[in-house]
């Protein structure tokens, strides 16, 4: 199969031509997919994508024309893809659901340890050779009330993790998961009461339309005051604005992001030498309150590894006739039917 990977990162090229051991004819290109770039893949079968490519209705409908059938990209949000689009065009759509949800777990409890513990601000400090300890008085995770939404496959690692520091649980989800809460001294409640006990919030949920602006000035105000508020999934699920007045306004006392709402086109790239053209960002970054991350909760070896085996295994079952199976995010028609698909 003839494939071309869009916005490829120096990191995982070696191990998608280590996976793909010569089977397919892939291209690797760093540029974003957009409709400027998109004559790189006239003549493939498949797009590898990555969630700052844009997958919106006139690229699918470009490809399409463009003889592309297979679209795989290497993330487990799809949140940047049509998907209804790309279905009715019948174009089939792979994701990587799981890799390391460590990786993403592990990521928000760094930045969870990281603003109880002061880390940057004494950072600054010491580089300032300044070692008072006035501003630098943190607090544990042991006791404190930590609410957990959404219990998939990074949100049960981040319960265990807290589990294991002595925090009280509490979980939200719109599946029952009171079973697993069981093993890890958690709770599932309502979201309205994640949002009233919680001391710390942490999201794991994937961005649709029931998740998009979940945190905003209404929930916000159901918080506790000096909540903080742990944001690895999607930037949209928080609205950013209103986010950034209730840190404005001590409501929320710390917040810690490795994704934006308005990242498309800016995180995954050096912008050092061409500066953003977004004040809400630039104040974000600048806020001593705030911990930023470029998107990289999944970046460990492990998680890079996983994505390029399991993106090569989506291009060898399509190229062999078969459904990608749990892979399959053709809104469960093809799930339903895993074998033997015709192409
Ligand atoms: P998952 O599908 O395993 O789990 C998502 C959970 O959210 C499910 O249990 C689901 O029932 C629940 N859920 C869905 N809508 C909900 C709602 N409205 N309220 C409460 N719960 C809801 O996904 P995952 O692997 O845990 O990843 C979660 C999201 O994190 C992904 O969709 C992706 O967008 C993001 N992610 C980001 C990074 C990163 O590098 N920053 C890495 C991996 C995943």
């Amino acid at each position: 199969m003839k494939a071309v990977a869009y916005s490829s990162k120096i990191c995982e090229k070696e191990l998608l031509i280590k996976a793909n051991n010569k089977k397919h004819d892939i291209t690797l290109i760093s540029n974003r997919l957009t409709l400027d770039t998109i004559s790189y893949a006239k003549g493939k079968d498949a797009v590898l994508a990555f969630p700052c490519d844009d997958l919106s209705a006139p690229i699918l409908n470009r490809l399409k024309e463009m003889g592309v059938k297979y679209i795989s990209t290497r993330s487990t949000g799809t949140d940047h893809i049509d998907i209804e689009e790309a279905r009715k065009l019948g174009l089939k759509v792979g994701n990587i659901p799981s890799y390391s949800p460590e990786s993403g777990a592990e990521h928000a409890i760094a930045l969870m340890l990281s603003l109880s513990r002061n880390i940057l601000p004494a950072h600054k400090q010491m580089l300032e050779y300044d070692f008072s300890l006035t501003n630098l008085v943190g607090n544990t995770i042991r006791n404190k009330t930590i609410g957990i939404v959404g219990l998939g496959r990074t949100g049960k690692e981040v319960a265990k993790i807290l589990n294991a520091f002595g925090a009280k649980v509490l979980v939200n989800d719109i599946e029952d998961v009171s079973d697993y809460c069981l093993s890890y001294r958690a709770r599932q409640v309502s979201f309205d009461t994640i949002l009233n006990e919680s001391d710390i919030i942490t999201f794991h949920v994937p961005l649709n339309e029931s998740t998009r602006h979940m945190v905003n000035a209404q929930t916000i105000s159901k918080m506790k005051d000096g909540v903080t508020l742990i944001n690895v999934s999607r930037g949209a699920i928080f609205n950013s604005k209103e986010v950034f007045d209730s840190l404005q306004d001590e409501k929320i006392s710390k917040l810690g992001m490795d994704v934006y709402e308005f990242e498309h086109n800016v995180f995954f790239f050096n912008h050092s030498k061409n500066p953003i053209n977004d004040p809400l960002l630039r104040a974000l970054i600048q806020h001593s309150r705030i911990l930023l991350t470029p998107h990289m909760a999944f970046l460990t070896e492990e998680a890079l590894q996983v994505i390029a085996e399991k993106t090569i295994s989506n291009l060898d079952l399509w190229e062999s006739g078969q459904c990608v199976g749990e892979a399959c995010c053709c809104n469960k028609i093809c799930v339903d039917t895993p074998k033997a698909l015709s192409a």
